[in-house]
C-alpha cells in the first residue's frame, strides 16, 4: 500500500515537472510553472522520505535545514545580473551530490558481491549484485557528476573572474581531452563486462577522469560563451540523475534527470544558434582569442567623432515621436533601469506616443534575462516583441531608445564578415528615423567589438548611467507637458 501512494505522488510529481517546463516556454506562465515545478519537487521529496529502507531520519534533517539555510542565503544575496553563476554553483552542488550517491551506491552494491561470493549472505537476504545495466548507469552517473562538479566551479570561476574569462589553449588540447574521454568509456565498458571482477581502481580512475575533464574541458573556452557551457552542465547534471535513477530504480530520478538533461541541451542549442555560432564552435572554438583581425576595439584606433547629446536633445526628439521602441540590453540590468524604462514608457503613452519594447534571445547574460527584469517593473507582456515579430518596425519608427544594449544592435554583425560576432541576428535599430543609445562610455559589449551604430548621424549617444538618464528624461518629458 505504502509503496503504490509513493509510487502515484511521483507520477503527480513527474507531471507537475513536465507542467512546468511547458509553463515556463512563456512568460504570462512562467510564474506558474516555477510554482508547479516547486510542487512537484516538494512532493517527490516527501514521497522519498516514506522509503522504508530509511532508517533514521537525523542527517536527513541535518542536511535539509542546512542547505535550505545555504540556498536561501545565497538566493537573497545574489543580484539578477550574477544568476548565471549563481546556476553554475547549484549546478557543481548537484553534480557533486550525484557523483558521491553513486560511490556510495558502488561500494554497498560491491560489499553485497563480495559477500554472496564468501556465502556470508544469501541473495534472499541481500537480493543480486550489480546488473550490467546498473553498473552502466552507475559508472555513466559518477563520471558525469564529477565533470559536472568540477566543470560548474570552473564556469562558477570564469564569470566571477576568479579564473582568467580568456580561452587557455594549447597544441593538441582537443585530441588530449578526447583521449581523456576515451579512455575513461575503456575502463568503463571493462566494469560493464567483469563486474566485480574488475579492480576497484578502474572506477576511481575513471571518477578522477571524469573531475579532470570538468576542469580540462572549460578551460579552453571564453568567459563570452559560459552561459551556454552552464546550460550544456546543467544537462549533463540532468543525465547524472537520470542515470542514478537506472542505478537506484528510481522512477522519478529517471523522468525529473530525462527532462533536466534534454530541456538543458535544447536550450544550449538555442542559445547557441541565436549567437549564429554552431554548437561545436561554442565548446572547442576559444571563441574570445582576439582572432579578428579586421575588429577594431575601442580606444584602440584614434577617438571618432560621435553626436555626444544632452537630456534635453533626447527628450525633444522622443516628446516629437509618434512610435517609439525601446531596446534593452545588460546594461540595463546593471543599472537596474527596468523600473525608470518602465516610467518613461508610461510617460510617453500618456502623451499618445506608441512603444513597443524588442527583446533579443540573446540580450542580457541568460535566456529571458530581459523579460524577466521588464516582467518584474510589470511591462504588460503584450508589449514586448521578439526578433522576427518587431526586426521590420524599425524602419517605420521615429526614435528608438537603446537601453545599455551593444552586440545585439551592432549593424556590424550583418556587414563585417571579419567580425566575432557576424551573422548573429541583430535588431534594425540604425533603420529608425532617430537612435537614442544610453551608455555610460564608448567601451565595447560583452563580445569586445567596436559598433559602428555609435557614429552614425542619426545616433545620439547620452552618456551616463541609464537609469540616472532614463529618470532625467522622464522629468524632461512630464516638465514639458
Ligand atoms: P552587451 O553587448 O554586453 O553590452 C552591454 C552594454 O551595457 C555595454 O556596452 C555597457 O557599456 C552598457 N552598460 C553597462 N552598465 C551600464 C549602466 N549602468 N548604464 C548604462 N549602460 C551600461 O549587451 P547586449 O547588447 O545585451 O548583448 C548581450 C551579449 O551577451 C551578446 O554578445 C550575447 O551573445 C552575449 N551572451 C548572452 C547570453 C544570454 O543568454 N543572454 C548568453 C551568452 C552570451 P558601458 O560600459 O559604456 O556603459
Amino acid at each position: 500500500m505504502r509503496e503504490q501512494a509513493v509510487s502515484l505522488a511521483y507520477l503527480v510529481a513527474s507531471i507537475l515537472f513536465i507542467m512546468c517546463l511547458r509553463g515556463l516556454s512563456s512568460p504570462e506562465q512562467g510564474r506558474r510553472g516555477i510554482f508547479l515545478g516547486e510542487l512537484g519537487m516538494l512532493i517527490a521529496v516527501v514521497a522519498t522520505l516514506f522509503n522504508a529502507e530509511i532508517i533514521s531520519f537525523e542527517w536527513i534533517l541535518a542536511g535539509l535545514i542546512l542547505g535550505s539555510l545555504i540556498g536561501t542565503a545565497i538566493s537573497l544575496r545574489i543580484p539578477m545580473t550574477q544568476m548565471p553563476e549563481r546556476i553554475a554553483l547549484s549546478h557543481a552542488f548537484g553534480g557533486l551530490a550525484t557523483s558521491l550517491v553513486g560511490i556510495a551506491e558502488f561500494h554497498r552494491v560491491r560489499d553485497i558481491t563480495a559477500q554472496l561470493a564468501t556465502d556470508a549472505i544469501t541473495v534472499a537476504q541481500a537480493g543480486h549484485g550489480l546488473t550490467r545495466l546498473e553498473m552502466g548507469a552507475l559508472g555513466f552517473e559518477v563520471f558525469l557528476g564529477s565533470l559536472t562538479f568540477t566543470g560548474s566551479l570552473m564556469a562558477f570561476g570564469k564569470l566571477q573572474g576568479f579564473i582568467t574569462g580568456a580561452p587557455v589553449t594549447w597544441k593538441g588540447q582537443n585530441l588530449m581531452n578526447f583521449a581523456a574521454f576515451g579512455g575513461a568509456i575503456v575502463l568503463l565498458v571493462y566494469q560493464v563486462i567483469f563486474l566485480a571482477e574488475a579492480p576497484q581502481w578502474m572506477f576511481f580512475t575513471m571518477c578522477g577522469t571524469g573531475f579532470a575533464l570538468g576542469v580540462l574541458a572549460v578551460l579552453p573556452i571564453g568567459g563570452a560563451d559560459m552561459p551556454v557551457v552552464i546550460s550544456l552542465l546543467n544537462s549533463y547534471a540532468g543525465l547524472a540523475a537520470c542515470a542514478t535513477g537506472f542505478a537506484l530504480r528510481s522512477n522519478i530520478l529517471i523522468i525529473s534527470g530525462a527532462l533536466d538533461g534534454s530541456s538543458g541541451l535544447l536550450l544550449s542549442l538555442l542559445m547557441s544558434k541565436a549567437m549564429n555560432r554552431s554548437f561545436a564552435n561554442v565548446l572547442f572554438g576559444a571563441f574570445g582569442t582576439g582572432d579578428s583581425s579586421g575588429v577594431t576595439a575601442l580606444g584602440a584606433g584614434p577617438a571618432r567623432p560621435f553626436n555626444d547629446a544632452t537630456i534635453e536633445d533626447a527628450a525633444a526628439v522622443l516628446a516629437a515621436s509618434q512610435t517609439v521602441i525601446i531596446v534593452p540590453g545588460y546594461g540595463m540590468a546593471v543599472s537596474q533601469a527596468q523600473h525608470a524604462v518602465r516610467d518613461l514608457a508610461a510617460a510617453l503613452e500618456k502623451n499618445g506616443t506608441e512603444v513597443k519594447y524588442a527583446i533579443h534571445p540573446v540580450a542580457g547574460r541568460m535566456p529571458g534575462h530581459m523579460n524577466v527584469l521588464l516582467a518584474e517593473a510589470n511591462v504588460p507582456y503584450d508589449a514586448l516583441f521578439d526578433l522576427d515579430m518587431i526586426n521590420d518596425d524599425f524602419a517605420r519608427t521615429d526614435a528608438v531608445i537603446v537601453v545599455g544594449a551593444n552586440d545585439v544592435v551592432n549593424p556590424g554583425a550583418k556587414t563585417d564578415t571579419k567580425s566575432p560576432i557576424y551573422g548573429m541576428p541583430v535588431f534594425n535599430v540604425e533603420q529608425a528615423r532617430s537612435v537614442i543609445v544610453l551608455k555610460r562610455s564608448m567601451n565595447t559589449g560583452f563580445a569586445g567589438v567596436e559598433n559602428e551604430l555609435f557614429f552614425l548621424p542619426n545616433t545620439m549617444m547620452v552618456l551616463g548611467d541609464a537609469k540616472k538618464t532614463l529618470i532625467s528624461l522622464f522629468g524632461a518629458i512630464k516638465d514639458d507637458h
